[in-house]
């Protein structure tokens, strides 16, 4: 690196505050999130882990602007999110984050380029600009030459790079992954695991939900929740995925 070079520290992009969910169960009231507070800058990787029922999907959905909170604040990218109606907080969800999930959510009877373009098609993109783009997605997760592919003739691995090409191809500024290893075999999870670890070499923003310490350790910071709190937040250097 250049020594003359300031080391800038990059912007915060996830910025949440004393985040509050709860769910009225009768009577009583179960704070799904108890008053989270977090920050996490450009270019991070972050797992998040913890038990069954500590928060995880909620904290998840709450940053992927799918629900909000019932108390604190959410500055996504420096918007305030948290207040935002429905219909604002879909547009923000659809230009800023993409997904990823354990079961790969890709329709079965499209092709993986049709199922890449999908966004694209919401988002009002051209014929032509979304088969292009598409077409430089799939490349970029390994995949140029099953474009043509439904998902049922792809194995687990490349329906997964299928759906991580989906959730890049608007250019998010924010990938939210939700187990997305939870059903491929440990040699493909790694080859999965390899490929964010890329992506976020390149710049991509990443959070991703994990029961697995072996899926963690891939990760640069790990955030660990317990009823519905931040019990850890600690910062690790990551491992390499073996080639
Ligand atoms: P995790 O993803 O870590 O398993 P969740 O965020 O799903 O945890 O759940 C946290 C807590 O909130 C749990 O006690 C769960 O039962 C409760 N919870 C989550 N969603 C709802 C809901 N829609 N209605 C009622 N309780 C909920």
């Amino acid at each position: 690196m250049d020594s003359d070079a300031p080391s800038e520290t990059p912007p915060v992009l996830i910025a949440v505050e004393n985040l509050v969910r709860a769910y009225a169960m009768g009577p009583h009231t179960v704070r799904a999130l108890d008053g989270v507070s977090a920050e996490v800058r450009r270019g991070e990787f972050v797992a998040v882990m913890g038990p069954s029922g500590s928060g995880k999907s909620t904290f998840m959905n709450l940053l992927g602007c799918l629900d909000r909170p019932d108390g604190g604040r959410y500055r996504l990218d420096g918007q305030e999110v948290g207040g935002l109606a429905a219909d604002a907080l879909a547009a923000v969800r659809n230009r800023k984050i993409g997904f990823v999930f354990q079961s790969f959510n890709l329709l079965p009877r499209q092709s993986a380029q049709a199922n890449v373009e999908l966004p694209m098609v919401y988002a009002g993109v051209d014929r032509a600009m979304r088969h292009a783009r598409a077409s430089t997605a799939l490349a970029a997760v390994g995949l140029e030459a099953r474009g043509h592919h439904r998902p049922t003739q792809l194995s687990g691995g490349q329906q997964q790079r299928v759906a991580i090409a989906r959730a890049l191809v608007n250019d998010p500024v924010l990938l939210l992954a939700d187990e997305p290893t939870g059903a491929l075999d440990t040699a493909t999870s790694l080859e999965i695991m390899a490929l964010f670890q890329r992506l976020n070499r390149s710049g991509l923003t990443i959070v991703l939900v994990t029961h697995e310490p072996d899926v963690a350790r891939f990760a640069g910071r790990v955030l660990t929740f317990r009823d519905g709190r931040l019990v850890d937040d600690r910062r690790q250097v990551p491992e390499e995925v073996a080639a």
